[in-house]
């Protein structure tokens, strides 16, 4: 059994919520301010180790009481920290949230300590790996890092899964990247990934305006499997020929913050289990559904026996 590294982003989510988002220059007045764990890096690996994974994170946060919430959140779900650098003079990233009744979000990141990744994380993430195990990676991070860090890793023979959200610019990611084995959409980023180097959401392949199409483009470019999340329909998973549909259980959803991670971290688990590809889909689809049903990010993150209950 193998184990998962998380190579991203911790951010601390300070989120308010409001009768309705406010317009350009308009000051609304908000309910109670929320701090909360969060970060894509971050979620991620608490859904791997809910998941029953061991779970190694590598990132980076400040000195400040953010970067000690952030550490904590984590060392609570048994997952190992000590590749957390804490650089000086950095502050700790930082997601502003606000939440209109009725679920709708306007979110800003300030990247703080996650855009001091560098070469050392990199190292860090992977000198340990190797076959069956998995290295984690999202975009929230610097894409050089992302990019040489799923490189190293395929040299070790680990399995490179790359959840690609936030949306990166269509270009920056350098598609395509040999060395995965998963890369992980929603359906908005698989469509902007396939329009990479044609100058236009879903102006790529024939077909790639839709979220089937845009994936097994991408998976035909890409040469890996590519699994496209569809919110309440699921998900879908290719390899460039006609995709496998994977549906969603019918829930009760009140909140789909965090749905993408707890995605990304059950299928890590899952793969790291030494399930295929298959098995991995079906269970990390009933976790994002689990998750869609409860308030928050990481609090809302199921864990394995809750997940196994829904199965039966
Ligand atoms: P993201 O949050 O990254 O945009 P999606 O909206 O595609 O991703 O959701 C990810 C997963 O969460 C889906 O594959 C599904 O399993 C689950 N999910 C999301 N919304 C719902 C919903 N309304 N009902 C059931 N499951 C959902």
């Amino acid at each position: 059994m193998g184990s998962v590294t998380v190579l991203g982003s911790l951010n601390v989510d300070l989120v308010t919520s409001v009768p309705r988002l406010p317009g350009r220059g308009e000051t609304v007045a908000g309910g109670r301010l929320h701090r909360l764990p969060g970060g894509k890096g971050a979620n991620q690996a608490v859904a791997c180790a809910r998941a029953g994974a061991t779970v190694r994170m590598v990132g980076a946060v400040g000195t400040d009481e953010g970067g000690d919430l952030l550490l904590r959140a984590l060392a609570r779900e048994g997952v190992d920290t000590t590749a957390v650098r804490r650089p000086a003079d950095v502050a700790t990233g930082t997601a502003t949230i606000l939440v209109e009744d009725g679920g709708e979000n306007m979110i800003a990141v300030t990247t703080g300590a996650n855009g001091h990744l560098g070469d050392e994380d990199t190292v860090a993430a992977c000198d340990r790996l190797g076959p069956g195990d998995v290295l984690l990676l999202q975009c929230e991070v610097p894409l050089d890092v992302v990019r040489r860090a799923g490189r190293l890793a395929a040299a070790r023979g680990a399995t490179v899964v790359l959840n690609a959200a936030p949306a990166p610019p269509p270009d920056a990611l350098g598609l395509p990247l040999p060395e995965l084995d998963v890369l992980l959409v929603n359906e908005h980023e698989a469509r902007l990934l396939a329009s990479a180097g044609t100058g236009g959401e879903g102006e790529g392949e024939p077909g790639a305006d839709s979220a089937e199409g845009a994936a097994r483009a991408l998976a035909a470019r890409n040469g890996c499997l590519v699994v496209a999340t569809l919110g309440a329909r699921g998900a879908l998973a290719t390899r460039g020929g006609a995709p496998e549909v994977f549906p969603a259980p019918r829930v009760d959803a009140t909140d789909t913050v965090g749905a993408g991670d707890a995605f990304a971290g059950y299928l890590a688990a899952a793969l790291a289990r030494g399930a295929d590809p298959h098995a991995a889909i079906t269970t990390a689809v009933l976790a994002a559904s689990l998750a869609v049903t409860r308030p928050g990010a990481q609090e809302a993150m199921p864990r394995h026996d809750e997940v196994c209950s829904i199965r039966n």
